[in-house]
């Protein structure tokens, strides 16, 4: 139970602290504030610090520590789930990769069969090698 007020209290201040961070009028008093708090892990319960090594997440830009990267975690699952949806119900770029690929084959055996219908014609007209 106390674990949950302590919790909470946490995430008080966090979101406090933002709020004023961004409300100061002096920019530069803004950005060191910013600068302070990006450098604590961007999971809203958590304290580590950033400093050496935030793993970013291509999700919400958010800077995390090694503990709180992945998106599930930190709650970008959900938006994994839309990327994957999305790269579920678009054909992969390997796929059109193929077929293109396929389209390609398919030209290129038209194109030969063109050229030997052309040399067969070409052939017959006489203009072979004379002498
Ligand atoms: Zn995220
Ligand atoms: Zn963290």
């Amino acid at each position: 139970m106390s674990v949950t007020v302590t919790e909470k209290s946490q995430v008080k201040n966090k979101e406090k602290k933002l709020q004023e961070a961004t409300s100061s009028k002096n920019l530069e008093e803004v950005l060191d504030k910013v600068k302070k708090l990006d450098n604590t892990c961007s999971f809203i319960k958590c304290k580590n610090r950033t400093n050496d090594f935030a793993i970013e997440c291509k999700y919400c830009q958010g800077r995390f520590c090694p503990t709180h990267a992945l998106p599930e975690i930190h709650g970008c699952g959900e938006a994994v789930r839309k990327d994957e949806r999305r790269k579920y119900l678009h054909p992969n770029i390997k796929l059109t990769e193929e077929k293109h690929s396929q389209a390609q084959t398919k030209l290129n055996m038209k194109l030969r069969q063109m050229q030997q219908e052309r040399k067969s014609k070409q052939g017959f007209g006489g203009k072979g090698k004379k002498k």
